[in-house]
């Protein structure tokens, strides 16, 4: 990495745009228009853009082919059928392998093009992901606090900090998207599998806008499954919830045999026979099985983080002696 301000042709740096499109023809053409109006700022890089159409049932695509007829700059990608964003996103990653660095955003002119520009800016200082972090967002108060409720959650619960606010408009260098790569996870939260690999990461702060046209491709129903994704796919602090919940409700069905024995000792007249045996079994035994599912529950984590099979680590700088098999590699 490390910027070299005169570099031959041949060394020419390559910037790749994913863009994920999803019921998006409204906004296709204003947005290519804006973004290399921002690009065509940095002669000094080549830029690709690869935009994945997500299976959308408008005239998306052929918006796309028309954008790729007038700039030979554009890739079209399109899936076979709608597979959500974080899929889009990664087949687009998927197809980037040959950039220096990647820029995911949304087409659909939330995340503005030129604080791409600032990104590149970051990245070129030897900042390996620039994430983009919302100071402020044009969005319904229920999406904000949605969006709330659903970081608090995942900063209590999460193994990995993953930065609050962001979406997936994001810089990455070309060693993190090697990385992402090898994360083949299927219910997928690419922003906490980016926090995961690790690297230099830094955030930069910019001013949400509000969507251009159209309506959002996220309803309530694919919101629940992607919060659901990145809480489960990061943690497995609520399987170990189960057995504190039954530690809780044991450790009541002892205070509650104190409170049987003060009766019969102090009030013998007012006990129903049998009420303590049955009162104090049922929050022993419900709290017994909750303590044995719990158990069931952390071999469980365990088959579910190995099944996951993501990399053990990801080597950012391995430096060999001279007379080790291979030379210095980054
Ligand atoms: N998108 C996609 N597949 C989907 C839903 C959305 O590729 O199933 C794209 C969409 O075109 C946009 C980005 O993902 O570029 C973010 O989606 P959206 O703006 O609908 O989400 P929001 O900004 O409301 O969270
Ligand atoms: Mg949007």
């Amino acid at each position: 990495m490390g910027t070299e301000p005169q570099r031959a042709d041949d060394e020419r740096r390559k910037v790749t745009y994913v863009l994920p499109v999803y019921e998006e023809a409204e906004n296709i053409a204003v947005f290519h228009q804006a973004l290399t109006e921002a690009t065509d700022q940095r002669p000094d890089l080549d830029f690709e853009y690869i935009y994945v159409d997500d299976g959308s049932k408008d005239d998306s695509l052929s918006g796309l082919l028309g954008l790729r007829e007038a700039d030979p700059r554009v890739t079209v990608v399109s899936l076979s059928r709608n597979f959500g964003h974080q899929l889009a996103v990664t087949a687009g990653l998927d197809m980037a392998s040959d950039a220096d660095a990647v820029i995911v955003m949304d087409t659909d002119l939330q995340d503005p093009p030129r604080v791409s520009l600032e990104m590149l800016t970051m990245w070129e200082d030897g900042v390996d992901v620039v994430f983009a972090q919302r100071r402020s967002r044009q969005d319904s108060v229920f999406k904000k606090s949605t969006a709330w409720a659903f970081y608090w959650v995942l900063d209590k619960l999460a193994s990995i900090e993953i930065p609050r606010n962001t979406g997936d408009f994001r810089l990455m260098d070309r060693a993190v998207v090697a990385e992402v790569g090898r994360y083949r996870e299927h219910a997928r939260f690419l922003r906490g599998i980016v926090a995961h690999v690790g690297f230099r990461q830094e955030a930069l702060l910019f001013d949400r806008d509000s969507r251009h046209a159209g309506s959002t491709g996220y309803p309530l129903r694919k919101m629940l499954t992607f919060a659901a994704n990145g809480i489960v796919g990061f943690s497995t602090t609520p399987l170990k919830m189960i057995s504190r919940l039954g530690f809780a409700i044991s450790a009541i069905s002892v205070l509650l045999a104190f409170y049987v024995f003060g009766v019969r000792v102090f009030d013998p007249d007012s006990a129903v026979p049998g009420w303590a045996f049955l009162g104090v079994g049922m929050f022993l035994l419900s709290g017994l099985q909750l303590i044995m599912m719990g158990v069931i529950g952390s071999y469980l984590g365990r088959v579910y983080v190995e099944v996951q099979d993501r990399p053990l680590y990801s080597v950012a700088l391995a430096a060999r002696g001279e007379r080790g098999p291979g030379r210095a590699v980054r």
